[in-house]
C-alpha cells in the first residue's frame, strides 16, 4: 500500500507540476561566468523546458564552451539545474546554473525577495582560479563588507594585482559592479565568482550589490594639465627602465599607462634574460664558452641578416651591463645558465621565480615611485603634438574610464614604450596577412605607439616579421614554456608520436613544422628526471592538479599510459622514445640534429604537454638609432621623441632570439631614459 500510495502522490505531484509549471515563453537571464557576463535564454511550454541556449559570453573556448555543451543536455534531460558541472570550468558551470535557475524562477512566477542586509559573520567559497584553487573569505557586519582575503596560488603581477584592485573597488564601494581587470580576466572572474558565493551565503541579495555603482570622479569640461621633464608611454618592462634611468639622471618622470594595472606583457613574461656572463658561463658543467661577438653572430644570424646590425651591437655589447643594474635594482636570478626555447646557446638566465613581474617591474616601480616617479593608470595616449620648433612636447591622453581628457607636456622628451601588436587582429591582418590564430599577449599588446609615432612623422622598419611561438596553450594561446620539457632532456612528437622538427631550432622554424602536422599540435615529451629541470617538478601541488585537470599537462606512470591520456599513437610513442635514447646513448642526435643530448627518457612518471603555435612577438616597430631616437622615413631624427621595447623595429630582424626582447627593452629603455633625461 505504501509503494502504491507514494507512487500516487508522486503522479498527483508530478500532475500539478507539469499542468502548471511554467508560463510558456523564452525567458533571459545573465549571470558572471570565468571571463564576464553570460546571457542564457530558456524556452518553456506550459509542462516543460524545451531549450536552452547561451546567447552570449566571453568564456573559454574548449573550457567554459565545453562546460555548455556538457551540461545544457543533462540540464533538459534533467529538466532542473541539478547536474554536474565540467571539470576545470568551475565559475562557467556555476555561472550557467545560475542564469538558467533565474530563468526557471521567472517562467514559475516566483519572485525573488529582496533581501538588504547581511548576516554578520565571516564566510568563505573555493573556485577555481588560473592557477589552482583560490578561496575567498569574507567578513560582514549587519550593514557592511568589512574584509575580504583570498588565499591562492594566482601570478604575481597579473591575478594577484588584479585581485587587490577588485578588493579595493568592493570594499570601497560596497558593490559588486566591478568589472574585470583587463589582462587577468581568468582570476578577476574566478575571484568575483568567490566574492558572490560569500556574499550569497551572508544572506544578501547580490541584485544590491550589484546594482550599486563604482565611483569615478567625473569627467571636467577641461582637459587636465600635467608636465615633466619626460614623459613615458607605456608602464611595461621598457617603461620602467626608461622611467628609473631618466630619474636617476635628475629628470621628473610621468608614466601613462592605459590599463588598470602596470606591467604590460613583461608582467607576464617568463623572465629570461639573455646575455654573455662568463662569469656564471664558465660554472656550467660543461663550461660554456661565449662573447659579445657570439652573441652579435647568432641574433644576427637568427634574424636572417635583416635585423640593423647597428642596433644589434648595441643589444649585445650592453646586455651583461644591463643584467648587473637590474640586479642592482633588486632582481635575482636562478643560477642555471641555460638555452631557451629558440635561444640558440646557452646563455639564457630566468628570474628567480620565471615571473618577470618580480624580476623586472616590481622593483624598477619601486625604485620609479622611491625617485617621485608619477605612473598615471587609465590613462590611453592618443596623439603626440610637436611645438613651433618641431620637437615633439606633448601628448594628449584620454581617461578610459570616463573620457577625461589629459595633456601632458614633456620639458625635455617625450618615450613612447607602448609594447609591440600582436594582439590586434587588425594589424596583424595589415602587416603579416595572418588571421585566426591566439597570442600569447596582454590585450593590452595593440599597437598604439605605432600609429601614434607615424603619425608624428615616424618611419617603420620589419614590419610583416611576426613571432609565432611554439610553445601556445592549444586552448588558450597562454605560452607554457614554464613547465614544457628543456630541450637537452625531451622531445617534441606529433600525434602519431613522431618526432618531425630539431627541438633546438629557431622559433619560427618549430612553428611552420608544427602547423604542418596533424591537427597543427605538437607535444612535449619528457620523464621526471627530465622534468627536474623543466618547471613541472618546480610546480606547487595545486598548480600541477589544475593543469591536469584541464589537460593542459599529461602525466603518465608508462609511456603507452601517457599517450593514451594525451591522444598520442602509443605505438609511434614508444618507438619514437626508444630511438632517442639510443641517440643520448650515442651521444648524438644524428636524426633531427639537436645541439645537445644529455638524459634518456626513461624514468617514470612521464610527462607530456601539448603545444599549439600562438601568435607572440612583434618584430617590427618604429625605425630607431643606437640612441633609441626614432627616425623619419629620410633618416632624420624626430626632436623630442625616443622609442624603447617591442614599439620598436629593426633589433631582431625576421625571427627575435628567445629571451632578448627583455634584454632589448632594458637595453633601449635605460638608453631611451638617459638621453631624454638629458633633453638631446
Ligand atoms: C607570455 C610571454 C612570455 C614572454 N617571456 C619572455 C621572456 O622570458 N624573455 C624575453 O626576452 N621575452 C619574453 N617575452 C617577450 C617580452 O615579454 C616582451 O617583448 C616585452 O616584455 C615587451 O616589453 P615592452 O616594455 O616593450 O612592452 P610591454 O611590457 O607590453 O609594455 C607596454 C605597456 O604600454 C601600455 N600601453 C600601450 N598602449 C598605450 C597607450 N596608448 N597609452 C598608454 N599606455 C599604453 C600597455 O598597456 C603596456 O603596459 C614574453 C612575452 C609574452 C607575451
Amino acid at each position: 500500500m505504501k509503494k502504491v500510495f507514494s507512487l500516487a502522490v508522486v503522479m498527483i505531484l508530478a500532475f500539478c507540476l507539469c499542468a502548471e509549471a511554467y508560463t510558456p515563453g523564452t525567458y533571459s537571464a545573465t549571470a558572471n561566468g570565468n571571463n564576464g557576463k553570460i546571457e542564457v535564454s530558456v524556452t518553456f511550454d506550459a509542462e516543460k523546458i524545451t531549450a536552452i541556449e547561451v546567447v552570449q559570453h566571453d568564456e573559454t573556448p574548449g573550457l567554459g564552451t565545453a562546460a555548455f555543451e556538457q551540461m545544457i543536455p543533462a540540464m533538459l534531460s534533467a529538466q532542473n539545474t541539478k547536474v554536474d558541472g565540467f571539470s576545470g570550468a568551475t565559475n562557467s558551470s556555476n555561472a550557467l546554473k545560475e542564469a538558467v535557475d533565474n530563468c526557471i524562477a521567472q517562467a514559475s512566477g516566483i519572485k525573488a525577495e529582496v533581501v538588504s542586509t547581511f548576516k554578520p559573520g565571516t564566510y568563505s567559497a573555493t573556485v577555481t582560479g588560473h592557477n589552482g584553487p583560490l578561496t575567498v573569505t569574507m567578513t560582514f557586519t549587519e550593514d557592511k563588507i568589512t574584509e575580504i582575503k583570498a588565499d591562492g596560488i594566482e601570478s604575481p603581477g597579473l591575478g594577484i594585482s588584479a585581485i587587490e584592485l577588485l578588493t579595493k573597488k568592493i570594499l570601497d564601494n560596497q558593490s559588486l559592479a566591478c568589472d574585470a581587470i583587463s589582462g587577468a580576466t581568468v582570476t578577476s572572474g574566478a575571484f568575483m565568482a568567490a566574492v558572490r558565493e560569500c556574499v550569497k551565503q551572508s544572506g544578501i541579495s547580490l541584485s544590491v550589490l550589484e546594482a550599486r555603482k563604482i565611483a569615478y570622479p567625473e569627467k571636467k569640461a577641461e582637459p587636465v594639465e600635467m608636465t615633466a621633464d619626460v614623459i613615458i608611454v607605456g608602464a611595461g618592462g621598457a617603461g620602467f627602465a626608461a622611467a628609473t634611468e631618466a630619474l636617476e639622471n635628475g629628470a621628473t618622470v610621468i608614466i601613462l599607462e592605459k590599463n588598470e594595472m602596470i606591467g604590460g606583457n613583461t608582467a607576464r613574461a617568463g623572465g629570461t634574460l639573455n646575455a654573455p656572463d662568463p662569469e656564471r658561463q664558465s660554472k656550467m658543467n660543461p663550461p660554456v664558452e661565449d662573447s659579445v661577438e657570439l652573441f652579435i653572430k647568432n641574433t644576427l644570424e637568427a634574424g636572417d641578416f635583416k635585423a640593423d646590425p647597428e642596433l644589434v651591437r648595441v643589444l649585445c655589447s650592453h646586455a651583461l651591463e644591463a643584467r648587473h643594474w637590474l640586479s642592482a635594482h633588486g632582481t635575482k636570478w636562478t643560477e642555471m645558465v641555460y638555452q631557451t626555447i629558440g635561444g640558440l646557446w646557452p646563455r639564457s638566465l630566468d628570474e628567480k621565480d620565471k615571473i618577470a613581474f618580480n624580476g623586472f617591474i616590481a622593483p624598477l616601480a619601486k625604485r620609479v615611485a622611491e625617485l617621485g616617479g608619477k605612473v598615471v593608470l587609465n590613462c590611453k595616449a592618443e596623439s603626440l603634438v610637436a611645438n613651433d620648433a618641431g620637437r615633439v612636447n606633448q601628448v594628449v591622453a584620454f581617461d578610459t574610464k570616463n573620457g577625461q581628457e589629459y595633456r601632458f607636456t614633456a620639458k625635455k622628451a617625450v618615450i613612447l614604450a607602448t609594447g609591440g601588436y600582436s594582439a590586434s587582429a587588425a594589424l596583424v591582418k595589415k602587416y603579416n596577412g595572418l588571421s585566426g590564430l591566439p597570442t600569447s599577449n596582454a590585450p593590452t599588446s595593440t599597437g598604439d605607439g605605432l600609429t601614434m609615432g607615424v603619425k608624428a612623422g615616424a618611419a617603420l622598419e620589419g614590419m610583416d616579421y611576426i613571432q609565432i611561438h611554439p610553445h601556445g596553450n592549444p586552448i588558450t594561446g597562454g605560452l607554457q614554456s614554464h613547465f614544457a620539457g628543456v630541450i637537452k632532456n625531451s622531445i617534441y612528437v606529433n600525434k602519431n608520436g613522431k618526432r618531425f622538427v630539431e627541438e633546438s631550432g629557431r622559433r619560427d622554424v618549430i612553428s611552420n613544422a608544427t602547423i604542418a602536422q596533424p591537427g597543427q599540435i605538437m607535444y612535449s615529451i619528457f620523464d621526471s628526471e627530465g622534468g627536474f629541470y623543466a618547471g613541472v617538478k618546480e610546480l606547487p601541488p595545486a598548480e600541477l592538479a589544475n593543469l591536469t585537470s584541464k589537460g593542459y599537462l599529461y602525466v603518465g606512470e608508462t609511456l603507452e599510459d601517457l599517450a593514451k591520456k594525451a591522444g598520442i599513437d602509443p605505438k609511434g610513442l614508444k618507438a619514437t622514445v626508444a630511438r632517442y635514447n639510443e641517440l643520448v646513448a650515442a651521444g648524438k642526435d644524428t636524426d633531427f640534429e639537436k645541439d645537445e643530448v644529455e638524459l634518456p627518457i626513461g624514468k617514470a612518471p612521464f610527462y607530456c604537454v601539448p603545444l599549439s603555435p600562438t601568435l607572440h612577438h612583434t618584430m617590427g616597430g618604429l625605425k630607431i638609432n643606437t640612441e633609441a631616437q626614432v627616425l623619419r622615413e629620410d633618416g632624420s631624427v624626430i626632436p623630442g621623441l625616443y622609442a624603447a621595447g617591442e614599439v620598436t623595429g629593426g633589433i631582431h630582424g625576421s625571427n627575435r632570439v628567445g629571451g632578448n626582447a627583455l634584454t632589448d627593452g632594458v637595453v633601449f629603455g635605460r638608453i631611451a631614459g638617459k638621453n631624454a633625461a638629458m633633453g638631446k
